[in-house]
C-alpha cells in the first residue's frame, strides 16, 4: 500500500487521512501534545477556553454531511448564542443565532470534534517534524533531534503556510503560492470568573477597537465549567505588538476590553494569555491546494483558501481527490 505522511492533526490532516484511509497507509505527525490544532481547548481548572476557533458555518453541502455523524455523535453541537456588534464601547446591534444560518462548536470544547475524527487513525503526537529528505524513491522524515520516522511514498503538509514553506524540500513546485499566504497573528485573552457574567450577550464582534471579539466560553453547549470570558485582538494589532513583553499585551488587553464591555474585567481570579503567530488569513483565490505529482509532495490547509475552519475541510477535500488517483 501506498504510504502517506501527513503534518499537522488540525482538522486539514484529519479530513485528508479520512478520505485516504481506505487507499493508502496514512501516518500523521503532531507536533503538538493533543490533536485539533488551531481548534483548541485550554483548562485552568475550575475554567475552560476555547483560545482559538471560536464557532464554525458549514456553508457547504459536503462540509454539512461531512459534520452530520460527529453532531449525532454529541462532539459537535449548535450554539444559539446571544451575539452582539459593538462599535466601540457602544452596542450597535444584538441578535440570537439559531436554525436558519447555524453556529457549531465542539462539545464540550473546540477541539472535541478533532478527538472524534482521531478515533481509529494513526497519529504520533509530540512529534514535532524537523525535516523532510528524499531516501531513494521514498520521502524520509525525521523528528527535530533527528530521530528516523520511517520513509513514505508521499509527503504533506498541512502545517499553517511558513511552517509548510520551512518543512517541504527545496524541490517542491508551489514555494511562492506558500510564501505569497498572508497569515496575520492574534491574542487570545482569557479571564476566569466565580461568578456569572453580566453581560446580555455570549458572542460579540468588536468594531473600532484593538479587540475584535469576546465570548462567554462558558456559555456553549456542553460547558460545565466556571464562568470565562475569551477576548481576541484585532489581527492589526497583534502583528504590530507581536514581539511585545506579555504582561504588557495583558494588561493593554485588559483595558480595551474593559472599555467595551464597561465592566472592570482586571479583577478577574484567571488571566492568562496566548499568542497565536500564525492564526487566520483574508479570504485568497487560487488553488484550494498545491499537490507536485513529480515529487510526491503535496500542501492543503486553510491558509489555502481563508482563514476559516470549513476552508481546511474544503482543501483537505479537493487535495484528497487529486491524490487519490495517483496513489
Ligand atoms: C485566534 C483564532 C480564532 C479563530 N476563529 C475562527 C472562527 O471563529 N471560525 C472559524 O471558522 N475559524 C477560526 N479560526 C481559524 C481556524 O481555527 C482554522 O482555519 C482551522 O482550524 C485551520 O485548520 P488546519 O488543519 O488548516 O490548520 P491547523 O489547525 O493549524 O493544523 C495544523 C497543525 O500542524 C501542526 N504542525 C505545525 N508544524 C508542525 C511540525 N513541524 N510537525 C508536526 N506538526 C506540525 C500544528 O501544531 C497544527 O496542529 C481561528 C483561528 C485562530 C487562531
Amino acid at each position: 500500500m501506498t504510504r502517506v505522511a501527513i503534518i499537522g492533526v488540525g482538522l486539514a490532516g484529519l479530513t485528508l487521512a479520512h478520505a485516504l484511509r481506505d487507499r493508502a497507509a496514512v501516518a500523521l505527525f503532531e507536533k503538538a501534545r493533543g490533536v485539533g490544532g488551531r481548534m483548541a481547548t485550554r483548562y485552568a481548572d475550575p475554567w475552560q477556553f476555547d483560545h482559538g476557533a471560536q464557532f464554525f458555518t458549514a456553508q457547504t453541502e459536503a462540509f454539512r454531511r461531512f459534520l452530520q455523524p460527529a453532531i449525532e455523535a454529541g462532539a459537535v453541537a449548535r450554539w444559539d448564542a446571544r451575539f452582539a456588534e459593538f462599535d466601540g464601547p457602544d452596542q450597535a446591534a444584538h441578535w440570537q443565532w439559531g436554525a436558519e444560518r447555524p453556529h457549531y462548536v465542539g462539545a464540550p470544547k473546540m477541539n472535541a470534534l478533532a478527538k472524534y475524527l482521531a478515533d481509529g487513525l494513526d497519529i504520533r503526537l509530540a512529534t514535532r517534524i524537523g525535516s523532510v529528505e528524499p531516501a531513494g524513491n521514498a520521502w524520509a522524515l525525521a523528528d527535530e533531534a533527528g530521530a528516523d520516522l520511517g520513509r513514505f511514498d508521499w509527503c504533506v503538509s498541512t502545517a499553517p503556510a511558513p511552517q509548510t514553506l520551512s518543512l517541504l524540500p527545496e524541490s517542491f513546485a508551489h514555494r511562492t503560492a506558500i510564501a505569497d499566504a498572508p497569515m496575520r497573528a492574534c491574542f487570545a485573552l482569557m479571564l476566569g470568573f466565580d461568578d456569572p457574567l453580566p453581560f446580555d450577550w455570549d458572542a460579540a464582534h468588536v468594531g473600532n477597537a484593538d479587540i475584535s471579539w469576546m465570548s462567554v466560553n462558558s456559555a456553549k453547549p456542553g460547558r460545565d465549567t466556571a464562568p470565562s470570558l475569551l477576548v481576541h485582538s484585532t489581527n492589526a494589532w497583534a502583528d504590530a505588538h507581536l514581539d511585545d513583553d506579555p504582561e504588557a499585551v495583558t494588561a493593554y488587553l485588559i483595558v480595551e476590553a474593559s472599555r467595551v464591555t464597561g465592566h472592570d474585567l482586571g479583577a478577574a481570579p484567571h488571566i492568562a494569555l496566548h499568542r497565536w503567530r500564525y492564526a487566520n488569513l483574508p479570504k485568497r483565490s487560487g488553488a484550494p491546494a498545491l499537490i507536485d505529482p513529480a515529487n510526491r509532495l503535496a500542501a492543503c490547509g486553510d491558509w489555502c483558501i481563508h482563514g476559516r475552519v470549513e476552508a481546511a475541510f474544503t482543501s483537505a477535500t479537493a487535495l484528497a481527490g487529486a491524490l487519490a488517483p495517483l496513489l
